[in-house]
């Protein structure tokens, strides 16, 4: 059995050729992107779309493309994924290669991407997590909501992760967009989730999970929720689940809706409304027949994760009780002694995403997780960029990253056309870098892979009636011929090895 790819493929010898990119170094301005998520997509775009001659390199850590769009974006949302068409076409043009399968800061160093090329975006996301800190937080079937989020969406890390959801109730620490997308497939009936790409190994596990209920839980009030309308409508509609809100919560709501900013007054009205009015007749009788359920608790911080009596697993959260200090709607919240424990048998912790420095050199900010720029410029570093969750922190959703990314293309192609970003001399661009990996003994991925595997995928999830089987074992190698081979295991789960 396969373990997710890059242990292996560091331990192979590379007896392959270097996969079929014009090797010639060019008079042209080189630029490398470091991510193939939105950002570095659209910067690539851009990039290609107002210079005339300018190559773009996307080099990207995991075997195949597009960040979080594929490893994040909730399955039960496959219009959202629509820009992945968009990046297709970018990746199809001349002056572009995408290599996947290529850390940079791990195979191939910052310093050395500076040295090839004339600039380095870094567009490589907030791939870490945020902790609680607080006792009981490694206990087993206490999990980051990332984690979770890589599970099912098939992200060959996190295929392995084992979560017993023979429990009834799950906690979720948070309310934002994401603890509301893990709340949901955790309580979607396994009918509707069989109809999206959640991979197969994943669905059985669903199928057998015993969650009734999830709780979703918040420092402050339903004013301060960061969750969206759409999600909100999401949770009220759901199949076969009902909400189970505390009325005195949001009894203080219709008083605030004057002063609530006119962004937020239609979410804060149907949290108002769901809280406090009796659903119409027809959800009504849904929820009457409804077996799971949601809820949002406020004014809680997690204090304490307890074990069960054998000290191996979750119990319970302990929760503080906070108050709210300050301008109304900008409140903070203060613990205060009072505490309450909340029965769970497995915890999901959706704090935020986090970025991490890839090169001592950079000027990172440990607090925001994020490389200090100016407007895409990265601090003290000429010829350094940056775009997307990395340059902005781990908010906002893919039409801002997109703005982001033109926003650095553009800025890039100004400082070439001034001459504020020297491309007088040759860089060697993807020459050099190949030549890296191959010593390592590495085998970077094409785009042309990647589509192959795309069709392979889309191919083998139309047998099971699903848009696509994402393949969780990702095998990159360099001793046979291209090879994607399937085998069937009881059951009807799917095993897919993938080889090139
Ligand atoms: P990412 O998408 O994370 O891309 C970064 C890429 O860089 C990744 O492919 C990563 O593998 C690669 N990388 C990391 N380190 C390295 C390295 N050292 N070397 C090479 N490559 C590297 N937005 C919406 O509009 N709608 C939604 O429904 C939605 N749902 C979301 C659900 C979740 C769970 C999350 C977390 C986010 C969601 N978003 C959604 C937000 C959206 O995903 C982000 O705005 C967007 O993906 C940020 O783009 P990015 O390119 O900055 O980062």
């Amino acid at each position: 059995m396969f373990r997710y790819a890059k242990t292996l493929i560091r331990r192979e010898a590379c007896r392959k050729a270097l996969p079929n990119f014009s090797t010639a170094s060019s008079n042209f301005p080189q630029v490398c992107v470091i991510g193939s998520g939105p950002a570095g997509f659209y910067t690539a775009q851009q990039l290609l779309k107002s210079h005339s001659s300018v190559q773009v390199d996307i080099y990207e850590r995991l075997p195949v493309p597009f960040g979080l769009v594929r490893y994040g974006v909730a399955p039960d949302h496959p219009e959202v994924k629509n820009c992945i068409n968009t990046f297709t076409q970018t990746a199809s043009k001349d002056r572009i290669s995408f290599l996947g399968n290529v850390s940079i800061g791990q195979d191939v160093t910052f310093t050395q991407l500076r040295k090839a090329y004339h600039a380095v975006v870094l567009a490589y996301g907030s791939a870490q997590d945020r902790k609680l800190n607080i006792p009981g937080e490694s206990l087993s079937n206490v999990c980051s909501a990332r984690r979770f989020v890589g599970w099912y969406n098939g992200l060959p890390e996190d295929a392995d992760l084992k979560l017993n959801l023979d429990v009834e109730s799950a906690a979720v620490i948070g309310q934002g967009n994401v603890a509301v997308d893990v709340a949901r497939i955790l309580l979607s009936p396994i009918d509707i989730l069989r109809k999206t790409d959640i991979p197969e190994s994943v669905l059985d596990s669903l199928s057998k999970s015993r969650i009734k209920r999830v709780v979703l839980i918040g420092r402050r009030g339903p004013e301060h929720v960061a969750l969206t309308i759409k999600e909100l409508r999401e949770m009220i509609k759901l199949k076969q689940c009902r909400p189970n809100l505390i009325p005195q919560d949001y009894q203080h709501l219709k008083a605030l809706l004057p002063t609530v900013p006119r962004s937020r007054k239609r979410l804060i009205e149907l949290l108002a409304k769901t809280g406090l009015d009796d659903p119409d007749p027809k959800l009504a009788s849904a929820y009457a027949r409804a077996k799971r359920e949601w809820q949002l608790r406020f004014l809680l911080s997690p204090v304490e994760i307890l074990p069960t009596e054998d000290g191996q697993a979750v119990a319970g959260i302990k929760l503080a009780k906070n108050r709210l200090e300050g301008e109304v709607l900008n409140e903070r919240a203060v613990q205060t002694e009072e505490c309450e424990v909340l029965e769970c048998g497995l915890v999901l912790r959706s704090i935020g995403y986090k970025g991490i420095s890839i090169d001592p050199s950079l000027p990172f900010d440990e607090k925001t997780g994020t490389v200090a720029n100016e407007n895409g410029k990265v601090v003290g570093q000429k010829g350094v960029y940056a775009s997307g969750w990395i340059s902005t922190g781990p908010v906002g959703v893919i039409l801002s990253t997109m703005t982001s990314g033109f926003n650095t293309g553009k800025i890039i192609v100004a400082d070439i056309e001034s001459g504020e970003l020297d491309t007088s001399e040759p860089k060697s661009g993807k020459v050099e870098v190949l030549k890296i990996i191959a010593e390592k003994g590495l085998q970077p991925v094409t785009f042309d892979d990647w589509t192959r595997l795309d069709d392979f995928e889309i191919k083998v999830g139309t047998d099971l009636g699903k848009p696509r089987e994402k393949i969780t074992e990702i095998r990159v190698t360099n001793d046979s011929h291209h090879n994607i081979e399937r085998r069937s295991r009881p059951k009807g789960i799917v095993y897919v090895k993938f080889m090139w």
